[in-house]
C-alpha cells in the first residue's frame, strides 16, 4: 500500500500534540502523520509534499488560528490536493463559519473540540472519510488496468460496473496513453479488441462480459442456497435498505442486482438531501457503505443477474434469473426502481455510451475536460449532473422543454451562479451529428421554431423515468405508467383485488400477490428520492414479519 499523508494543523501546541497522538495511534501504521503549528507552516509543507509527488488523504485543521484561519488554509490547500478530505476543528461559536465552509472550501466535516473519547467522536468520522478517499482516488498502486476507448459503450459499462463495485482500476485510453498500446502489444491483442483488463496476477480478459468480470473479481453471480427467507430484487437504496434491516433481524436474505449496486442513487455525484450528511454524500459512497453494512449482517448478494420472472406457488415464491437458474423464498421484495426514458430520435442508438449517456455524469465527466457538452432535462438529477459536469467541461448547455426548471431552489442558485452553464428553455434536441465521434447537436426552439447547431462532444440525458416493472407485468397489478400498486391502492370501494386469496387486506407495501412486496421508485405513490426509498425498504421489513406470522 502506498503511504499517504494525514496532516494536522493547530496553533495550540497542546491540542496539536493530542490530535497528532490520536491520529498516530489509529492511523500511524498506514499513513504518514505530519503536523504544523500555523497555516503558513502547513502550506509550506503542502507545497513540499506536492513537489515530492506525495499525496495527502486528510487535513484535520483548527479553525481559530492567528494570521490564517483553518478555512483560509483549506481554501489554499485544496488547490494542491483537491481530493483530500477536510475536517475542521471548531468551537461552538464557529459553527456558522464551518457550515459556510461546506460550500466554499468543500469541507467534509466539522468536529467540536474536545473529541474525547476518540473511539467515539473522532475515529468513526475519520474512518468514513478515509474509506471514501481511498475509494475515489487513484493511487500509483494499481489494481486492474483497463485499456479501452471512451467512444465504446462496452468500455463505458465496464467502468461504471467497476466504479459501482468500488473495484480500483486504472483507465488507459488506447488513443492517448502509450502504456495502453504497450500493454496491448505485449499481450498480442489487437487494438480493436477493447476493453481489455490486465490483472495484477498477469491474467488478461479481452472484451469480457460483466459476468466474467464479476467472477474474476470475486463477486457472486450464483446463489449459494436454493431457498431464502427473503429475495430482494434490485440493489438501489430501497433494496439495500431492506437487505440491511432484514438481515439485521436475522432473516436469510438474497439480494439480486442486474448490474451493480446503487441504482439511480449510485449515479448521483452528490446527494445533498440525505439526513445526516450535511456536506452531501456521493451516491457511490453511500452505496459502498450500504453494501458493506448489508454484507456484515449476512446478506448474500448476486450481481450481473437480472430477475426475468417471478411466480408464486402457494407460500413459495420462485424467482428466475437471466442464466435460467431458479431460487425460491417465502417473501420477494421488488425494488427495481426506475430508469431514464430514452431519446426518441432516429438512429440515436449509435451514440449510446459513446457520447450519449443516460444518468451517467459521474463516470464520464472527467473524459469531457474542456469540451462543450449538453444536458437534456430540468429536474434535480439533471441539476446535479450540470453542476458536476461543469467542473470539467468548457461549457454546459442545458436544454429544457418548458419555460422553467423543476429543480430545487438550492440547486437553482448554484446553477445560476455557474458561469460555465447556460440554460435554453423551450429547447428540444432534434439531431446528433458526427463522424466516429459526436461533434455537434441540432436544437429547435419550440416557441420560435428557430433551428441551430451547437458544438457538443457529449449529451447527458435526464428526461422522465420509467418504472422497471415489465418483468412482473403478468404477475402483479400496476398503473398504466407501470408503477406497482400496493396496500390500500389495491382496495377499491371496499373490494380487494381480483384473485386475492386471503381474508385480509393487502399489507401496506404488499402487491396484489400475497408475500410479494414492492418498495422505492417502482411502487405507485412513493415520493421519489433516496430517503423515501430507504424508508420504504425499512418499512417493508416490519411487514415481512407480519406476513411471516400468517403463513
Ligand atoms: C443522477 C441522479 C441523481 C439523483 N440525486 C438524488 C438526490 O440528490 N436526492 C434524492 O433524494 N434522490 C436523488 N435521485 C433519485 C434517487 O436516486 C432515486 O429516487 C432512488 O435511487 C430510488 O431508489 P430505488 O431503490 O427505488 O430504485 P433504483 O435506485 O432505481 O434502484 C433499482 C435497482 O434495481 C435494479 N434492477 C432493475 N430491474 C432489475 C431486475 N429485473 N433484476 C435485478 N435488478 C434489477 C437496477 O439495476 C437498480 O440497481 C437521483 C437520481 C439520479 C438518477
Amino acid at each position: 500500500m502506498v503511504r499517504v499523508t494525514i496532516m494536522a494543523v493547530d496553533d495550540d501546541q497542546a491540542v496539536l500534540n493530542s490530535v497528532e497522538r490520536d491520529l498516530r495511534q489509529k492511523y500511524g501504521r498506514d499513513y504518514r502523520i505530519i503536523k504544523a503549528d500555523s497555516g503558513a507552516a502547513a502550506l509550506d509543507a503542502v507545497r513540499q509534499l506536492k513537489q515530492r509527488d506525495d499525496t495527502v488523504a486528510l487535513f484535520v485543521v483548527d479553525q481559530r488560528m492567528p494570521h490564517m484561519t483553518g478555512i483560509q488554509f483549506l481554501e489554499e490547500a485544496i488547490q494542491f490536493f483537491p481530493d483530500a478530505r477536510k475536517v475542521l476543528l471548531t468551537a461552538y461559536a464557529d459553527t456558522e463559519a464551518a457550515i459556510n465552509a461546506i460550500n466554499k472550501a468543500g469541507l467534509d466535516y466539522y468536529l467540536m473540540k474536545p473529541w474525547d473519547p476518540p473511539e467515539e467522536h473522532l475515529y468513526p468520522v475519520l474512518d468514513g472519510l478515509l474509506d471514501e478517499w481511498r475509494a475515489n482516488v487513484r493511487l500509483p498502486f494499481e489494481g486492474i488496468r483497463v485499456v479501452g476507448t471512451m467512444w465504446s459503450p462496452s468500455c463505458h459499462d465496464l467502468k461504471d460496473f467497476l466504479v459501482r463495485h468500488s473495484i480500483p482500476y486504472m483507465w488507459l485510453d488506447i488513443e492517448r496513453d502509450t502504456q495502453a498500446c504497450q500493454l496491448m502489444e505485449a499481450a498480442a491483442i489487437s487494438k480493436l479488441k477493447v476493453p481489455a483488463l490486465f490483472f495484477p496476477d498477469g491474467s488478461v480478459l479481452v472484451q469480457p462480459t460483466l459476468q466474467q468480470v464479476a467472477e474474476k473479481t470475486g463477486l457472486s453471480t450464483r446463489a449459494g442456497k436454493p431457498v431464502y427467507d427473503v429475495i430482494i430484487v434490485g440493489a438501489g437504496p430501497a433494496g439495500l435498505s431492506a437487505a440491511v434491516y432484514a438481515s439485521f433481524d436475522g432473516l436469510k436474505v438474497l439480494l439480486i442486482e442486474r448490474q451493480a449496486p446503487g441504482g439511480q442513487a449510485g449515479n448521483s455525484p452528490k446527494i445533498e438531501n440525505f439526513l445526516g450528511f450535511p456536506s452531501g454524500i456521493a451516491g457511490r459512497d453511500l452505496t459502498r457503505r450500504a453494501v458493506t453494512q448489508a454484507r456484515r449482517f449476512g446478506t448474500e448478494m448476486l450481481t450481473t443477474q437480472a430477475v426475468t420472472r417471478i411466480r408464486s406457488e402457494g407460500n413459495t415464491k420462485i424467482v428466475t434469473l437471466t442464466d435460467g437458474s431458479e431460487v425460491s423464498a417465502k417473501i420477494v421484495l421488488i425494488a427495481t426502481g426506475a430508469w431514464f426514458r430514452t431519446l426518441k430520435l432516429d438512429g440515436v442508438e449509435r451514440w449510446n455510451g459513446a457520447g450519449l449517456y443516460y444518468g451517467a455524469a459521474h463516470t464520464e465527466a472527467a473524459n469531457y475536460q474542456d469540451h462543450d457538452i449538453v444536458v437534456v432535462g430540468a429536474g434535480n438529477a439533471a441539476a446535479q449532473a450540470i453542476l458536476f459536469l461543469s467542473k470539467y467541461a468548457r461549457q454546459v448547455t442545458v436544454l429544457m422543454r418548458g419555460a422553467e426548471p423543476h429543480w430545487s431552489q438550492y440547486l437553482d442558485l448554484a446553477i445560476r451562479a455557474d458561469e460555465k452553464v447556460r440554460v435554453l428553455c423551450h429547447a428540444e434536441l432534434i439531431e446528433m451529428r458526427g463522424d466516429d465521434k459526436l461533434s455537434e447537436v441540432v436544437i429547435e426552439n419550440k416557441e420560435s421554431g428557430a433551428v441551430a447547431a451547437l458544438p457538443a462532444a457529449a449529451v447527458f440525458v435526464f428526461i422522465g423515468q420509467k418504472p422497471q416493472s415489465d418483468f412482473v407485468a403478468d404477475l402483479v397489478l400496476r398503473t398504466e405508467s407501470g408503477h406497482i400498486l400496493t396496500g390500500l391502492d389495491l382496495v377499491k370501494d371496499g373490494k380487494r383485488p381480483p384473485n386475492w386469496p386471503l381474508d385480509r387486506d393487502p399489507l401496506l407495501l404488499e402487491t396484489s400477490v400475497p408475500g410479494i412486496f414492492a418498495a422505492g421508485d417502482v411502487r405507485n405513490g412513493t415520493k421519489h428520492g433516496v430517503a423515501a426509498a430507504t424508508g420504504d425498504g425499512d418499512a417493508a421489513v416490519s411487514l415481512f414479519w407480519q406476513y411471516l406470522s400468517t403463513i
